[in-house]
């Protein structure tokens, strides 16, 4: 039965999850205090890789649903996605694990060997992947949602009980936000600064998340990435770290030095041990996802609408 769903959050959580309910008929409103391209979701490299899911064992189905929307939407040029080489490398002694490796839904995966591997590096593996550009995808997402009758209102919400009197379902896709709505101290902000390159250079994404390292090559820059900062609230950059970022970058690419920098941002990763995804009463909580709030939106989307 069709019911009238509010959706309080307009980031990849909110969006996505808003796609799978209108998908499965019901009424729906996305509500939030920002938008795209005001929010977190816009700070996102935005590839799919599962960081930090082996703690978590509905990740993988949520990461292989999402991998497979998103290869589906790639035929869609307006999308802003694309499927692109990821060459996922480690040090020696890093103590890096092929965990990831179950989590990719295709058996499209080379290890590199000799010159082949990034220097400095003692082991790397080739996939692909979905790069989600996020100043394309999610305009994009939010004109689908649109055509498909979801409406869009600009509204902080104070209490989510208060306004799950108005509806038949609240989804508190609330992203940091949560920490003050659920007064969920288990949630906390994971800092992460990039900076921006001329585009055009490298052809794939390159990725060492123990240092942690990412080269991210989107239409309008190529992202460098980037900082891992723990309980870290502010959200501008620090010079002196954007350049740390960009010597580690040289150092495994020395061809980026010759591009300029133009540019550069920072973002507050809604970090949580697991992800919350259940239902309490007609409220249904889909938060936490940290620095892989893409790789899970549209598998834990999917489950959010089987909680109806
Ligand atoms: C530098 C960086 C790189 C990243 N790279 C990747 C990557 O490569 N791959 C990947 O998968 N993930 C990546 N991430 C993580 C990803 O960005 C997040 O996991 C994701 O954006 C979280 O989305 P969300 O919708 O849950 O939250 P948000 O995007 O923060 O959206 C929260 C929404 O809730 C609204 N809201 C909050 N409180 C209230 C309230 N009280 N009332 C009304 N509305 C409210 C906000 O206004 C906003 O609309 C990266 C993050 C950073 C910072």
């Amino acid at each position: 039965m069709s019911k009238h769903i509010v959706v309080v959050g307009a980031g990849i959580s909110g969006l996505s999850s808003a796609w799978k309910l209108a998908e499965s008929g019901h009424h729906v409103t996305v509500t939030a205090k920002a938008f795209s391209p005001g929010i977190t979701s816009n700070r996102a490299a935005a590839f799919w890789f599962p960081y930090h899911v082996r703690n978590d064992h509905r990740g993988m189905e949520w990461c292989r649903k999402s991998y497979t929307f998103f290869k589906e939407r790639s035929m869609d040029p307006a999308s802003g996605i694309c499927i692109i080489p990821l060459i996922k490398a480690a040090k020696a002694g890093a103590g890096d694990e092929d965990t990831w490796i179950q989590y990719m839904p295709e058996n499209r995966l080379r290890a590199l060997a000799g010159a082949e591997l990034p220097q400095g590096y003692a082991k790397a593996f080739e996939a692909h992947v979905p790069l989600i550009e996020t100043q394309l995808f999610l305009p994009y997402l939010q004109q689908q949602l649109v055509e498909k009758g979801v409406s869009f209102v600009q509204r902080e919400i104070t209490d989510l009980d208060g306004i799950s009197q108005e509806y038949d379902i609240v989804v508190n896709c609330s992203g940091l936000g949560a920490r003050e709505l659920c007064n969920d101290a288990t949630l906390f902000a994971v800092k992460g600064q990039v900076a921006l390159l001329e585009p055009g250079y490298p052809g794939h994404i390159f990725l060492d998340n123990q240092t942690p390292s990412y080269i991210v090559p989107r239409k309008d820059a190529t992202i460098v990435g980037g900082t891992y900062e723990e309980h870290n609230y502010d959200a501008q950059t620090v010079e002196e770290d954007l350049q740390q970022v960009l010597a580690k970058a040289y150092h495994i690419m020395p061809a980026l030095k010759e591009r300029k920098i133009i540019g550069s941002w920072a973002g507050l990763r809604p970090f949580r041990q697991s992800v919350r995804l259940e239902r309490e009463s007609n409220i249904i909580h889909n938060y936490g996802h940290g620095g892989r709030g893409f790789t899970l939106s549209f598998g834990c989307a999917e489950e959010v609408a089987s909680l109806v």
